[in-house]
This record gives structure tokens, sequence and C-alpha cells, in this order.
């Protein structure tokens, strides 16, 4: 064993963030991935302040700010009947505004900073199991077995890592058909504004988020998020569309020993507020200061209770926009008129919505 060495399972925005937070501060590192190359999806785009903040501290942010497209302004709508424009480009500073970049890029980018600090990314080594003991992880993975100082388990919702500990993921899935579309488009598109439409109890809501300067993301709560767009975007591409399901689930706990769980691994969430990898992101971050002081314990409760109140947090937005409730409109038309008229509102919404 190469002393003090730890093990990331997953090359996700996660591994690879608590890669960097490792090899930042010296400590060995190596990152193993079942997959034979990286991951060509799109999944999250949004990237918020508190992360961008993160990754900054670790000599990590540059090209992924560079690379994004800021989010400056939001169209209400219901059923396509526009409420109103939000211009969000004044209610805060530059350094405070959401970002939005696929998510395949921003595993690129930091797969690039990884190299560059010098960290190992082994690509086709699948986790299949560790033991542990008081003076190290034993963990196999591609047919070998080797001790590690310790282990984060960064290998999402079906994480392996923490089925071999053992550990419940508590939660339920949300019914309902809900579905995504990435598409180019054409015409007169605005790479910087976000559209939301809840639409009603039959259509669902539907959130068009830019991703490129011609290419955007739509999440809907109906089968094929195609079908009765009430946006005005001219789609020239389909590139992928897919279903899903939201799932509202937490590990029980987050450390076992000298092992530690982060990002999805550890929780998941309803795509409300695009929270879902920031968190893991800061998961990351503080999983690798964990294991540079030692903290691990401490990891494991204040994680713990951030992800509690994250998902509490988008719980509480979620119900309401995906009710179909017919007050739904007027209480957004009321949001949206408050937002668009008063500079304070909109840098509290931004505050409330990003700095979690
Ligand atoms: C369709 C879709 C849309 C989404 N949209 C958004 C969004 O708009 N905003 C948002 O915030 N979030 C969104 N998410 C969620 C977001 O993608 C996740 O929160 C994020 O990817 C979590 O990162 P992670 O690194 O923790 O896990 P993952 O990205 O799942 O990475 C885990 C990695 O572990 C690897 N792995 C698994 N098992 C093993 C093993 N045995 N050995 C080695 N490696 C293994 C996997 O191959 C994978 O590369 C979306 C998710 C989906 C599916």
């Amino acid at each position: 064993m190469a002393r003090g060495e730890t093990l990331v399972v997953g090359a996700g925005p996660t591994g690879l963030t608590a890669a960097i937070g490792l090899a930042r501060r010296g400590l060995p590192v190596r990152v193993i991935e079942k997959r034979d190359t990286a991951s060509n999806l799109s999944r999250a785009v949004g990237i918020l302040p508190p992360t961008v903040r993160a990754l900054a501290a670790l000599g990590a942010a540059d090209e992924i700010v560079q690379e994004s497209l800021v989010v400056e302004r939001i169209q209400l709508s219901v059923r396509g009947r526009v409420l109103g424009h939000v211009d969000m480009s004044d209610a805060v500073a530059p350094d405070r505004r959401i970002l939005a970049l696929p998510q395949d890029r921003t595993e690129e980018l930091l797969r690039k900073v990884v190299e560059r600090l010098g960290g190992e990314i082994r690509f086709g080594a699948a986790f299949e199991w560790l033991e542990q003991d008081a003076d190290g992880v034993t963990g196999r993975f591609g047919g070998t077995e080797e001790r590690f100082d310790h282990v984060i388990g960064c290998d999402g919702v079906h994480s392996p890592t923490r089925e071999a500990l053992g550990i419940a993921y508590e939660g339920y899935d949300v019914p309902g058909d809900w579905s995504i579309a990435d598409v180019d488009v054409g015409g007169d598109f605005d790479p910087h504004r976000v559209f939301i439409d809840p639409g009603d109890r039959r259509t669902g809501v539907t959130i068009a988020i830019p991703i490129g300067p011609t290419r955007t993301r739509i999440i809907a709560g109906r089968k094929d998020a195609l079908e009765g767009l009430p946006f005005p975007i001219e789609v020239t591409h389909v590139r992928r569309t897919a279903p899903f399901t939201i799932s509202i689930r937490q590990a029980r706990d987050y450390v076992r020993g000298r092992v530690l769980l982060a990002g999805d691994a550890a929780h998941c969430h309803s795509p409300v507020g695009g929270r879902g990898m920031n968190l893991g992101m800061l998961d990351a971050v503080a999983a690798a200061e964990a294991i540079a002081t030692g903290e691990i314990a401490e990891y494991g409760t204040a994680r713990h209770r951030e992800g509690a109140k994250t998902i509490r947090e988008t719980e509480r937005a979620r119900r309401p926009v995906t009710s179909g409730h017919p007050l739904v409109p007027y209480a957004l038309a009321t949001i949206g008129f408050i937002l668009k008229h008063s500079r304070a509102a909109r840098r509290a919404f931004l505050r409330q919505a990003t700095n979690f």
C-alpha cells in the first residue's frame, strides 16, 4: 500500500472533485471507474455559486467558468401564456450567478485538473467489494485486491460501496412520468434565458435551460418532454430524450470506519433547483478535507445534516410546482411580478436559490 493512498470509487463529478481535493493537498489518490470511457450524457446543467467558490479554492474553476453560459433571464409562462420576464443580470455580482454547462463537459474539465495534479483515473475498473480494519481498507476491483488508507464511495445512486457497507438508502419515489430532452435549437434563441411553465395536471411542469449557444435542455413532468412544448423554441435536432424517475433518498450514515460516501451515493432528490450535482461536489470537497484533517466522523454528521436540509428545501419547492393545483399559476404570476419590479426581491430569490 502506498502510504496514505485514498481510493475514490466513481469518476463522476463527485469522485473527480474528491480526487482534486486530495491531490491539491498532496495526498495520493486513485480513481476507479467501471465505465470503459467517460460518459457523454449532459445530465446536470446548473453550477451554483458555492460550488464555483469551492472549485476556485482548489484552483479548478477557471475553465469551467470560461466555458459556462450565465443564466441571466427567466421567462415565466402558464400553458404558453407569458406571465413575465425577469432579468436577473443586475441582481447579484458576476461571481454569484448561476452557470450552465452540460455535465459531460464539467467532468472533462475536472478530469484535466485531476491529471494535471498527477492523480490517476483508471477506466474499466469496477469496484466489487471491501473489507476494513483499524489500519486500512482492502478493496477489490478489476480482478485485483489492494490496501488503501481510506475509500470514498462516489459511485452514484446504486452505489456498490454503500451496498458493501450495508448502509440503508431510505426514501421514496415521486409518482408520475418525467422526461428530459437534450436538443439543438434554431431561430431566435437566447442562450441566457431559462423558461419555466408549471402547466397543469395534464401537461405537467416544463423547464428549459440553455446548455450551449444553440442547445437547450428540457425537463418535463410528462412522458415526452418534447410533446406540446409551451415555449417558442425551434427544435432542429434531438440529441437525446429519456424518461426518468424522481427519487428522494438519503443514506442513513455517510461514514463507516475509513469509508466515506459522497454525492448521489449518499443522497438523491428532485432536480428542482438544480442542486444534486452541486451538493455532491461540496460533499467531495468536505470528504477530502476530512481525510486530510482526520475529522471523518465530523464529515458524516455535517454532510448528512446538509443533505437532509437540501432534501427538505427541494421538496418544499417541488411539491407546489408539481401539484397541478389551479392556484399555482396565480402564485407564479405574483412571484414573477414581484421579481420583475424589485431588485431586492431578485437578489433575495437568487441568494435563496443558489446559496444552499
Ligand atoms: C437524466 C438526468 C438528468 C439530471 N439533471 C440534473 C440537473 O439538471 N441538475 C442536477 O443538479 N442534477 C441532475 N441530475 C443528477 C446529477 O446527474 C447527479 O446528481 C450527479 O451526476 C451526481 O454525481 P456523482 O458523481 O455523485 O454520481 P454519478 O454521476 O452517478 O457518478 C457515479 C460514477 O460511479 C461509477 N460507478 C458506479 N458503480 C461503480 C463501480 N462498481 N466501480 C467503479 N465505478 C462505478 C459510474 O459509472 C459513474 O461514472 C440528473 C441526473 C439524470 C440521470
